[in-house]
């Protein structure tokens, strides 16, 4: 016999909850283990026709069923897409969101003049990492302590919000305070002890997609993000390995497609990790707003040449300002708009 999530109402009164325990009698009705976030969620399981018939008791807000793989990010849930609150902007509505900045926080310097440019082209948030997840332990692996407190200082003179990858559970209270949204890496996106750490703080989390990991699987450690409490969850497509070697990384806005088509979660591409090449940034970023994504995620740097990570697939301020200004353009014909730069240039004064 089908299991099935039922969640009620929140507002219930203790009449109410006696009358939906009576109706429910019949059926084999436990708490869930999700109790603690979600007290109103219960698991039901029995006689088909006696579920049919609870479902529609007035304290019933919402009947899933378990067989679906991810009943809580699913779209049944919610229906609508849900806003996510990032500084001065909502992903998930009409305005596509541009978060940019350096693929690493390498100075006070390099960091304040993107930061500058950036917020001055009209983007909503400040990325940078001060812990890089890096292929070669050999590599630079950021600044850590130190670069999260110049990302805060050159975000906080910019007025914009900070988007930074957490790169392990214990770094989640050291980070809290200084961030406004946590980034999961693509390597950390099965990272389920990081995902549950994630679950039970207050800031939104950015999940980016593992460049292995099949959309189910992505959907499923959303699921995990959800399932201790925190809702304010952004989905991110930033390329997936196949044999294609001219290209980083393959776009794959299909399953982003899919996402938003299948969740109630807003969903950012990042099409400088997916293509590696500058030149490839723009028509990706284009055909990301008329698929109807949320936003993009995009890497900036002063001078790519000098930068100590993924040098090679940054924009010039000069470029983001041209990208910019061609999705300004694009955006009203498919009923969207970007931030005004001159409302960004306003807040970074
Ligand atoms: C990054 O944003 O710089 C980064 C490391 O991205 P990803 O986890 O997608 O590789
Ligand atoms: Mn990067």
């Amino acid at each position: 016999m089908a299991r099935h999530y039922l969640q009620l109402r929140d507002d219930l009164d203790e009449a109410a909850l006696e009358s939906y325990r009576a109706s429910a009698e019949s059926l084999e009705v436990v708490t869930s283990r999700l109790a603690e976030a979600w007290p109103q969620l219960h698991v039901a399981e029995g006689d088909d026709q006696a579920l049919a018939k609870l479902a529609t008791h007035r304290t019933v807000e919402l009947v899933l069923p378990l067989d679906e793989r991810f009943p809580l990010v699913g779209r049944p849930r919610y229906g609508e897409t849900r806003l996510v609150r990032l500084g001065e902007a909502s992903i998930g509505g009409a305005e596509f969101v541009v978060g940019a900045g350096p693929c690493s926080v390498e100075s006070r310097d390099q960091t304040m003049s993107t930061a500058k440019r950036v917020a001055a082209a009209g983007a909503r948030a400040l990325r940078g990492g001060a812990w890089k997840p890096r292929t070669s332990p050999h590599d630079f692996q950021g600044l850590g302590v130190e670069g999260l407190a110049i990302l805060r200082h050159a975000a906080d003179a910019t007025n914009l919000p900070v988007v930074t990858e957490v790169l392990e559970p214990s770094l989640v209270e050291v980070m809290v305070d200084s961030v406004d949204m946590f980034q999961v890496g693509a390597r950390n996106m099965q990272n389920f002890s990081l995902l549950r750490a994630l679950s039970e703080q207050p800031r939104p989390v950015l999940l980016k997609r593992g460049a292995g990991a099949t959309w189910k699987e992505w959907m499923l450690a959303a699921e995990y993000l959800v399932m201790g409490g925190n809702e304010d969850v952004v989905l991110c497509e930033r390329g997936i390995r196949t044999f294609e070697t001219a290209t980083r990384f393959t776009l794959d806005l299909a399953s982003a497609a899919l996402a938003k088509q299948e969740s109630w979660l807003p969903v950012l591409i990042d099409p400088s990790h997916a293509t590696g090449l500058p030149s490839l940034i723009g028509p990706m970023s284009a055909a990301s707003l008329a698929a109807g994504m949320d936003g993009l995620l995009i890497e900036v740097h002063p001078r790519p040449e000098e930068a100590l990570s993924d040098g090679d697939q940054a924009l010039l301020p000069d470029e983001f300002d041209a990208l910019m200004a061609r999705l300004s353009a694009l955006a009203p014909a498919l009923g969207r708009q970007l931030a005004s730069p001159s409302i960004a240039n306003m807040e970074a004064s």
